[in-house]
């Protein structure tokens, strides 16, 4: 059980965590074989926290760590395909302080902006399991609370959508999930004022077949500065009555 503290509180317990046996063993035998490009490297080969402005009004949630990306460097999105995507559309968007992200050490700051995942470690085939979401889980539902200035949140990709809906249901925000609909672009209002907004992933897969161009994240990314500016979201630690959710506010419309 998550308790109360600091984000960076938060973080050393998230990177001390051993809950999920086989996302651990994965990720120690990822760090051992290594690729090699990066034979040279120690890889960081321990959960990876969440990374950028404690002060942050926008939430960038991810699916979980790259293998040979953060897991290697021990930062979010750093190292790897999805973030030499990533970061030059938040450079461009005004959330990052440099548009390359190759370290932890490189320099970078976020302003704004925190980058966090639904997982914690990277899984086989970028695919946790039903429990290994349950268990990291605990961890959004903490750093959720504690980002006290949260007015939005960006989910890159589907499963990132649903850990936050789940989230949102887990802290009674919503009473169900029904009725959220996953698409790139769309904007749903929960119930407290979080702006919730789905994108596709910036995974390989989706930016080196188009799916998802640099025009597209970075639209998102400017909406999410914009929506930005409204007064932060209520806390999620009260549970109450649920309103129905008010559908994409605004929707970019599916691509
Ligand atoms: S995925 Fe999350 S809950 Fe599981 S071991 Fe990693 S940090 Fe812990």
């Amino acid at each position: 059980m998550a308790g109360t503290g600091t984000l960076a509180s938060l973080n050393a317990r998230i990177v001390a965590c051993e809950l999920c046996p086989r996302l651990r063993t994965h990720c120690t035998e990822v760090a051992r074989l290594r690729r090699r490009a990066y034979a040279d490297w120690e890889y960081w080969d321990r959960p990876v926290p969440s990374f950028g402005d404690a002060k942050a009004r926008v939430l960038a949630l991810g699916l979980a760590p790259g293998a040979h990306g953060s897991n290697r460097t021990g930062r979010m999105f750093t190292g790897d395909g999805s973030g030499d995507f990533l970061y030059p559309v938040l450079h461009a968007a005004g959330f990052a302080s440099q548009p390359t992200a190759t370290s932890r050490d490189d320099g970078m700051k976020l302003n704004g902006l925190r980058i966090s995942a639904v997982v914690h470690c990277a899984p086989p085939g970028n695919k946790p399991t039903p429990e290994e979401l349950r268990n990291c889980s605990r961890w959004l539902d903490e750093e959720m609370r504690l980002l006290t200035g949260l007015r939005v949140v960006v989910c890159l990709g589907r499963i990132a959508f649903d850990g936050l809906l789940a989230h949102a249901v887990r802290t009674g925000k919503l009473t169900t999930r029904a009725g959220f609909v996953f698409a790139h672009g769309a904007e749903y209002e929960l119930p407290g004022g979080l702006i919730a907004i789905a994108s596709y992933h910036p995974s390989l897969q989706n930016t080196n077949t188009g799916k998802l161009t640099r025009a597209m994240l970075l639209k998102v990314f400017q909406r999410a500065r914009q929506l930005a500016q409204g007064p932060p979201a209520e806390p999620a630690e009260q549970k109450r009555a649920a309103p129905m959710p008010k559908h994409s506010r605004n929707s970019h419309g599916n691509r």
